[in-house]
């Protein structure tokens, strides 16, 4: 079997290191050429040492200092900064750029290792949700496969071998509904950032768990579906499954349904996208139905949960409409997470921003760049001005 080389963007995080410890288990099949990650220093040079890549990358100028110092004496190069990293996703010998790193911030290194001819393992769906017509036109050109990570789609993606000549009626995402399932408004006018990271399923990133919280992850994952599986609006249902254990499930044209099925751990998405078509033995702890005798599943209170339904807004709306939801809310999670604004204040925002950032259609790359930049500063002054920082 031939070897794969990879390129981590965003190792250090809850994907990064879970993706090397799937590459540490099959070390036949796989070998790391960049490492990269915002400004964990201690971690990347854990990882530089156990997997030797030819690059590594950082974001921050003081880690990347602490990193080069590291290494000295070793044959990795460190290199620091955005246009770095644009640059490491295209060495020649990576086959695989996996993208874990959070936020728009994904836009550029994807693009350029996609024009290089990469494969992409996409877990960071940012990228997707603000651009996702520019990414899905570009990996129809250069003829790359787009395989994802994030495990909704991974088991709507498991579902599809075999039906190729199938077309999907609809899809169903499941979600967890996060720790605040259940309560209402009222409830949620006082709950803390403390409170909202407390995901009961998935240990994850701080935006995904906020994300998770507020139902915008769904929210980005209808977005992130319907580029990825080519689907209309309509055909996209949420719902809310508790115990995370059905990850998401296919109906095609004769009401058949096809779910995929397991214990929550993201090693497992990881590992299909990594060895798809394949299927490799491994030791992850296996799903038993008897410790789950009752699997259940609601609507999502889309009342209390506004996001959701701004999400699917913007999708149907189009053009820049997702790229600007996207940008207000990593905006308002941010501030969230430093106590600047309440949680119901962060749906507030990103409506808001929405209706103040003009609609746009047929975007090019730097329109995309360009509502980035002016959502986030629409949705920033907004913050100041409400809350009088
Ligand atoms: P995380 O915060 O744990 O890790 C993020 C990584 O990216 C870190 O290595 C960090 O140093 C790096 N990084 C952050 N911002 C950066 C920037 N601006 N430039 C360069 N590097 C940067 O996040 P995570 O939970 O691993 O999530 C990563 C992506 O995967 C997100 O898009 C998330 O939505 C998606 N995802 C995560 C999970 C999960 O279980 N954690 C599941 C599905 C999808
Ligand atoms: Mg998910």
């Amino acid at each position: 079997m031939e070897k794969k080389n990879l390129a981590v963007l965003g190792s250090t995080g809850s994907v990064g290191t879970q993706t090397l410890e799937v590459v540490a288990c099959f070390p036949d099949r796989f070998t790391v050429s960049v490492l990269t990650a915002g400004r964990n220093a201690e971690l990347l040079i854990q990882q530089a040492l156990q997997f030797r890549p030819k690059l590594v990358v950082l974001s921050d100028e003081q880690a990347y200092l602490k990193v080069k110092e590291a290494l000295v004496g070793t044959d990795v190069q460190v290199a620091c900064g955005e246009e770095a990293l644009v640059d490491a996703v295209q060495l020649d010998e990576i086959d695989i750029v996996l993208t874990a790193i959070v936020g728009s911030a994904g836009l550029k290194p994807t693009i350029a290792a996609i024009k290089k001819g990469k494969d992409i393992a996409l877990a960071n769906k940012e990228t997707l949700v603000v651009a996702g017509e520019l990414i899905t036109k570009l990996v129809d050109e250069y003829k790359v496969r787009l395989l994802p990570v994030d495990s909704e789609h991974s088991a709507i993606f498991q579902c599809l071998p075999g039906e190729e000549n199938n077309p999907i009626e609809k899809i169903i995402l499941t979600a967890s509904g996060g720790p605040f399932r259940g309560k209402s408004r009222a409830d949620l006018e006082r709950v803390t950032k403390a409170q909202a990271l407390k995901h009961p399923n998935w240990s994850m990133g701080a935006k995904i768990t906020i994300d998770s919280a507020s139902l915008m992850n769904k929210g980005l994952e209808v977005i992130e579906a319907k580029w990825l599986f080519d689907l209309d609006v309509d055909q996209i249902e949420v719902v809310i499954h508790p115990q995370s254990i059905i990850h998401s499930l296919v109906q095609f044209q004769d009401g058949s349904l096809k779910a995929q099925m397991g214990l929550p751990d993201m090693k497992l998405p990881i590992q299909y996208a990594l060895t798809y078509p394949d299927r490799l033995q491994n030791e992850f702890p296996r799903f038993n139905f008897l410790n789950y005798p009752n699997l259940t599943f609601e609507t999502p209170d889309v009342q209390t949960f506004r996001n959701l339904d701004l999400a699917f807004q913007a999708l149907r709306e189009g053009g820049n409409r997702a790229c600007v939801l996207n940008a207000a809310n990593e905006i308002v999670v941010a501030s969230f997470l430093k106590d600047e604004l309440s949680f119901l204040g962060m749906s507030d925002i990103i409506e808001e921003t929405m209706c103040q950032v003009e609609q746009k259609e047929k975007l090019e790359f730097e329109d995309y760049l360009h509502y980035d930049a002016e959502s986030r500063r629409v949705a920033r002054s907004l913050i100041e001005r409400r809350y009088k920082l």
